[in-house]
């Protein structure tokens, strides 16, 4: 893992002027997505960590894939409106006041219709046999709340993925480019509790414009500010990510 440290400015944007923005669909998540969420966010809390690691992993598998889609096609790792080479790169910047965490990667993106599919309402590979090792292992011996007693073993075993986003975050916003769309900018936004929204970019909301690739922005919960520190993100990432093989950027806030 290469950290380096970059300075720059808080992630927060003001809205500017009002105008009239298509509103955002509504959709509901698939049930057995709704299920594995449901699971993640009560029966991991002792193991919150790992959001990192696999938000982190996700972005280098984004990037992973776009450099095999540039042995064939190397105009891919272009930026067709300005012809210039993006960097394949992940960085991670937070606003400890605004109690936002941000983690981009400049991977393959996704277009509206991907970020519908992969986030909500097709169930990952392995989703329903990770589902059926829950609740055994629940019925085995699950305290009164419904956690899983140990659930160590299977989160080494399946990754929780994507929605261990919600296990330090009560909303999460995925801004995304496709490298298949360069000019479609959109916007995935949950609070979990079943249901999510896809929009078109919008200034007004005070969306940064993006080039390819795809940027978390996620609302960290009250209890879970620690995570808004240089000091814990470094330790998260050399303890979890240090085999990834693409840069990471850390954004230090400055004041
Ligand atoms: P997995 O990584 O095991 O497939 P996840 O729950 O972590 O499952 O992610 C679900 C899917 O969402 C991924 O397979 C991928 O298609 C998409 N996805 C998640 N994060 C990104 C990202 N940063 N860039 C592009 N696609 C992503
Ligand atoms: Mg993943």
């Amino acid at each position: 893992v290469v950290l380096c440290a970059i300075h720059g400015q808080p992630v927060a944007a003001e809205a500017t002027a009002a105008a009239p923005a298509p509103a955002p669909e509504q959709f509901t998540f698939d049930a057995d997505v709704g299920r594995l969420m449901d699971i993640i966010i009560h029966s991991l809390y002792s193991n919150r960590d790992v959001f990192l690691r696999e938000l982190i992993s996700n972005a280098a598998d984004a990037l992973d894939k776009l450099r095999f889609l540039a042995v064939s096609t190397p105009e891919v790792m272009r930026d067709p409106r300005s012809g210039e080479e993006l960097p394949m790169h992940i960085q991670i910047k937070w606003d400890k006041e605004a109690r936002l965490l941000q983690i981009q990667d400049s991977g393959i993106g996704m277009t509206r219709d991907e970020l519908v599919q992969n986030l909500g309402t097709v169930a990952r590979s392995g989703t329903s046999e990770f589902l059926q090792q829950a609740s055994k292992l629940a019925a085995e011996g699950a305290s009164s709340d419904g956690a899983i007693a140990d659930p160590s073993s299977l989160i080494g075993q399946f990754g929780v993925g994507f929605y261990s986003a919600f296990l330090v975050a009560d909303l999460v916003e995925v801004h995304s480019v496709s490298f298949k769309d360069p000019s479609g900018h959109n916007v995935w936004q949950s609070k979990a509790q079943g249901a999510f929204t896809v929009r078109p970019f919008d200034a007004n909301r005070g969306d940064e414009p993006m080039t390819r690739g795809t940027r978390l922005i996620l609302h960290i919960k009250e209890d879970a500010e620690d995570y808004l520190a240089e000091e814990k993100i470094r330790e998260l990432i050399h303890k979890y990510s240090q085999f990834i093989t693409f840069p990471i950027q850390i954004e230090i806030e400055v004041d």
